[in-house]
């Protein structure tokens, strides 16, 4: 089968650690081009600029975008505007409306847009979705606990308007919570905990209707905690590493610690989107970001410094 050719945007953190192996592994696509300021993968052309990119590659249909939120937006729009696929790192953008606009400029020009979220192609959370669908869920709560200078080294923009903070590695447990849940629930209450020299949470404590709850913090140094516990009507079920590991009644069922399928099945998806014509956006986790930043009740803590 002949592999589709992509370009890939923003080759920084997550391009190099996560898109460029799986794209070198995908029996689907072909990395023929990178768009960056100044990063480069060995072997492929670089652009600066995706318009350059377009003008040595008219062949190249679907680009993917891995820079941050806050810049991501004009790269988006300039893609769909030239006609072309376009897949989103999570979280798709910096606000809701420039990604309901991108839904409707994908929609208006006929290709895809897909905004992607990782954690839901951990290796456990279909299985988890497919036990909870005919169970009553009774509590459930979030913990979300790392180390923002071992994962995000010296990233200042995560700290910076539209960078989330916290809710940066939050959203993903968001988006695994929402992907599992029988039904929707939406947030009560928020305390959000912002350095004293920041613009962003670097902790928050979220509670939401249906006796559901999360914390996130970034300040976990030792091991890192990525776990959702939830019990139902038919006991209780856990779901630990991100997603990766499913404990039914106590009982682990499924599971790997490490996050090495999520992306290759990211890539996977969105061969199907195109090939199907379809776009794929959910934006249930980054409501929930939102409606936080809305409703938090703001405390300030010690500054934060790398
Ligand atoms: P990063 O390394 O700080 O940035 C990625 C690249 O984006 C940079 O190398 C830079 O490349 C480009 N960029 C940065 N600022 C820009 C700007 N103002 N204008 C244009 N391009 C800019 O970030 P990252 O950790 O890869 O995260 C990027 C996205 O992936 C985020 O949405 C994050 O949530 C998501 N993600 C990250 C991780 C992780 O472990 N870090 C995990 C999963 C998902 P050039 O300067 O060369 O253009």
């Amino acid at each position: 089968m002949t592999r589709r050719k992509i370009a890939l945007a923003g080759i920084g953190k997550i391009a190099r650690d996560q898109h460029v192996p799986s794209l070198a592994a995908s029996p689907d696509w072909e990395l023929a081009a990178t768009v960056s300021r100044s990063g480069r993968v060995e072997g492929v052309p670089a652009y600066a600029t995706i318009s350059e990119m377009r003008a040595a590659h008219p062949d190249v249909d679907t680009i993917s975008l891995c820079m941050p939120p806050q810049p991501r937006y004009p790269y988006a729009e300039e893609a769909l505007m030239a006609g072309m696929h376009v897949m989103l790192e999570k979280p798709p953008g910096q606000t809701l409306a420039e990604v309901h606009a991108l839904t409707h400029l994908a929609e208006a020009k006929g290709v895809s847009l897909y905004a992607t979220w990782h954690s839901r192609m951990a290796r456990a959370v279909a299985a988890a979705r497919d036990w909870l669908t005919d169970k009553a869920v009774t509590r459930a709560h979030v913990t979300w606990r790392e180390d923002v200078r071992k994962w995000h080294p010296g990233q200042d923009w995560v700290f910076e308007p539209g960078g989330m903070g916290v809710f940066d590695p939050g959203i993903n447990a968001l988006s695994v919570l929402t992907g599992i849940l029988p039904r929707p629930v939406h947030l009560t209450a928020a305390i959000l905990e912002y350095p004293a020299n920041r613009d962003t949470p670097i902790a928050a404590t979220l509670t939401f209707s249906g006796n559901v709850s999360a914390e996130f913090d970034w300040r976990q140094e030792g091991p890192q905690t990525w776990d959702i516990d939830l019990e139902t009507d038919a006991g209780p079920i856990a779901l630990r590493h991100g997603g990766n590991q499913l404990w039914i009644d106590g009982v682990e069922v499924a599971g790997s610690s490490g996050i090495e399928g999520e992306y290759p099945a990211l890539y996977a998806r969105m061969a199907e989107l195109v090939r199907s014509g379809a776009s794929e956006v959910d934006l249930a986790p980054m409501v929930h970001v939102a409606d936080a930043l809305s409703l938090g009740r703001r405390v300030t803590v010690a500054a934060f410094d790398w």
